[in-house]
């Protein structure tokens, strides 16, 4: 097998596994590095060797589904949650209201996250597998035609899927079309290479491109079924799938017990590693985790991550429109990849043109408390990226802080990754409201649930992502929301960049 497979799974997976598992053999795939890895290929032996490989291929698809639908539940009830302490803050202005985030119902949503990510990885692995078996010439002709079976079987079933499923695998097919794309490419360089540079036929890898596109249609389709449907609750039809669907809530239940519970709490312990009696400062401590809760009252900072894309142009318009009687102009901190910046000259000089501090996100976007990651790599590298991007505009540009993708170094818990932080003198920026934008795709239910978390803490870091253009639509009507309280409400709602926020909580003591 080719060393460059091994890269495309390297490059393309990122399930969150038991970093150990004690009664694993090493398999004959030699590419296998990681442990995450090697269990994923114990599980595909077991699939392709089972019973009814086909049926276990969709049968694993549903159940991501199944998980997809019970967190758009959990963010149901977490609006519910905070519209009842809204209601408890209206009867009594001093009540003590828990933070937003602290909710049990958001800590099972961070758990679901997680879980998400590793199905999706584990199918996306078992899709990769398949095409390479389905292009090994070492293999027998039934052979091939087995896998061709399983392949054709799954892509039949994705195209005949109902609406709300087709919503919540739009993730699993960009990254199934994404480990398609790479491994027809790595597949076509090998042939080529050792063919003398021909192209190798194309039924090779033809047959098994149904899968990784079955799904993909027009996202202005998505985003309007999302508008008028409920996406919360699913009862299949039949006796049948209604018991199908038992036994895969029963088996997420299972692996949600598997996964770590996430440590947010905000530690209560003084940092005492800033110097000059400074609140935020480099440090693997709290001190150097910007949530916001330090910020002074009524100062907000919009923050934009996993940019720039090509909808980051429409939110800079976006913001550019907007001004109220508090803030003469919008303003807003954009955590981007070093994988996108250089894609995207044009937006990152009108980023500057508008005085919007860019940030550092990592590379690629991984979970950065897995020690599997490359975490020089996605921390130093790129930083060394994105500093040559931003500094073709300004000579001088230094990047001053850094947000982990998923918010996975928040706690001190991961002292490794939070220390490579302060190391490049940056500052971790986490977040006090989570837009959920990414999930919801839907405009008007975005707004609602950032302006709700905004009436309940007065000021902090919220957290949304330019790359989604229905969270453009949520800023517009956010900011509307915003505009009307400084305007009309006597409200004092201050936006600031993550920069300014530093200076205003530092300076102030
Ligand atoms: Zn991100």
């Amino acid at each position: 097998m080719s060393s460059k497979f091994g890269r495309i799974i390297a490059g393309l997976l990122t399930a969150i596994f038991l970093a150990s598992c004690a009664s694993y053999q090493p398999t004959s795939r030699g590419i296998a590095s990681t442990d995450e890895e090697q269990l994923m290929e114990l599980h595909f032996q077991a699939l392709i060797n089972g019973q009814a490989p086909e049926q276990e291929m969709i049968d694993y698809i549903d159940r991501l589904v199944n998980l997809l639908i019970l967190t758009n539940k959990d963010i149901a009830t977490f609006e519910k949650e905070l519209d009842a302490k809204i209601a408890i803050r209206k009867k009594n202005s001093r009540a003590v209201i828990e933070e937003p985030l602290a909710s049990k119902t958001y800590t099972k949503l961070l758990k679901k996250w997680k879980l998400k990510d590793r199905y999706t990885a584990e199918i996306a692995y078992f899709y990769l597998r398949c095409l390479e078996m389905r292009t090994d010439k070492s293999l027998s002709n039934a052979e091939h035609q087995r896998i061709k079976h399983i392949q054709q079987n799954t892509a039949t079933y994705l195209a005949n899927t109902q609406d709300l499923q087709r919503v919540e695998l739009q993730e699993l097919m960009t990254k199934l079309s994404e480990v398609f794309t790479a491994f027809v490419q790595a597949y076509k360089e090998d042939y080529a290479a050792k063919h003398g540079g021909v192209v190798p036929p194309v039924d090779d890898t033809d047959a098994a491109s149904g899968f990784g596109q079955a799904l993909f249609g027009s996202t202005t389709d998505l985003y309007a079924y999302i508008k008028t449907h409920n996406t919360t609750t699913y009862t299949p039809s039949t006796p049948a799938d209604q018991k199908r669907q038992a036994e895969f809530i029963s088996t997420i239940d299972q692996d949600l017990g598997l996964i770590e519970d996430p440590d947010r709490d905000v530690q209560s312990v003084q940092d005492l590693t800033c110097k000059d009696g400074k609140q935020i400062c480099i440090s693997t401590g709290e001190a150097g985790n910007i949530v916001g809760k330090v910020f002074p009252k009524g100062v907000w900072a919009f923050t934009f991550d996993d940019g720039p894309a090509k909808s980051t142009t429409n939110m800079l318009a976006a913001l550019a429109s907007y001004s109220d009687n508090v803030n003469p102009h919008a303003k807003a901190t954009f955590f981007q990849l070093a994988n996108a910046a250089p894609k995207f000259p044009d937006t990152v000089k009108a980023q500057f043109d508008a005085g919007y501090p860019l940030e550092n996100h990592s590379f690629t976007h991984p979970d950065l408390a897995k020690s599997s990651v490359n975490r020089v790599h996605e921390i130093n590298d790129s930083n060394v990226v994105l500093t040559k991007e931003y500094q073709k505009i300004q000579s001088d540009y230094v990047i001053q802080y850094f947000r982990c993708p998923y918010g996975s170094c928040y706690a001190p818990k991961v002292p490794a990754v939070r220390q490579m932080i302060a190391d490049q003198k940056q500052v971790h920026v986490y977040w006090r409201i989570d837009s959920l934008d990414w999930k919801l795709l839907n405009g008007p239910k975005v707004s609602a649930l950032v302006t709700k978390q905004m009436q309940l803490l007065d000021h902090g870091v919220i957290l949304m992502h330019d790359i989604h253009p229905t969270t453009i639509d949520a800023v517009k009507l956010v900011l509307a929301w915003m505009k009307d309280q400084n305007n009309n409400k006597n409200a004092k709602y201050k936006m600031v960049t993550i920069p300014e926020a530093v200076d205003l909580v530092n300076g102030a003591h």
